[in-house]
């Protein structure tokens, strides 16, 4: 038995079409550092839920119908997903010196809730080179 996890960014062309509209990993939202995807699949299809119902009084599930769908999910989701692959791929090309400074800041930074979000402002504030180019989404 196995699995796949998406570690890239979203759809560039986003999650809907005339009458199609991708939920969860289908639409590759999933957290490309973390593989977390099941709260992300369960808001999406929430937010399906919602647009759908109201496709469904018209009838009309075209692609312009079913944006605000698009619009849910990436005002909820979007920044974080792209700032977790921005730190995943950051991650994959540090060097084990850094890397082992980076634990060591994490074992004894003051961090008390353990987030993505969190750690990276740690790095951010102590090492401010390794989240060059995304820095803004911290
Ligand atoms: C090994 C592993 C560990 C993970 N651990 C975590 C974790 O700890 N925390 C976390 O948040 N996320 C985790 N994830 C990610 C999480 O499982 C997914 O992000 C989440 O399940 C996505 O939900 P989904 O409904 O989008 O897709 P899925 O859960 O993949 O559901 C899609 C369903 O559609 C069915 N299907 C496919 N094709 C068809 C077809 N043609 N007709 C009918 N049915 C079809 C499939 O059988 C499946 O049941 C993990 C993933 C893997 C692989």
């Amino acid at each position: 038995m196995g699995g796949f996890v998406s570690t890239c960014p979203g759809l560039e062309d986003g999650a809907i079409a005339d009458n199609i509209l991708l939920v969860g990993d289908a639409a590759r939202i999933i957290d490309p550092i973390t593989g977390g995807g099941i709260c992300h699949a369960c808001r999406t299809g929430m937010y399906a839920g919602k647009v759908l119902t109201e496709c469904a009084k018209t009838g009309d599930y075209s692609k312009k119908a079913l944006q605000p769908y698009e619009k849910m999910w990436r005002d909820r989701m979007e920044d974080k997903l792209y700032r977790n692959w921005f730190a995943k791929e950051r991650l994959a090309t540090l060097d084990d010196d850094t890397i082992n400074q980076l634990m060591k800041l994490i074992s004894t930074a003051d961090i008390k809730n353990v987030t993505v979000y969190n750690l990276l402002k740690a790095i951010k504030e102590k090492f401010p080179k390794v989240v060059e180019g995304f820095e803004d989404l911290i």
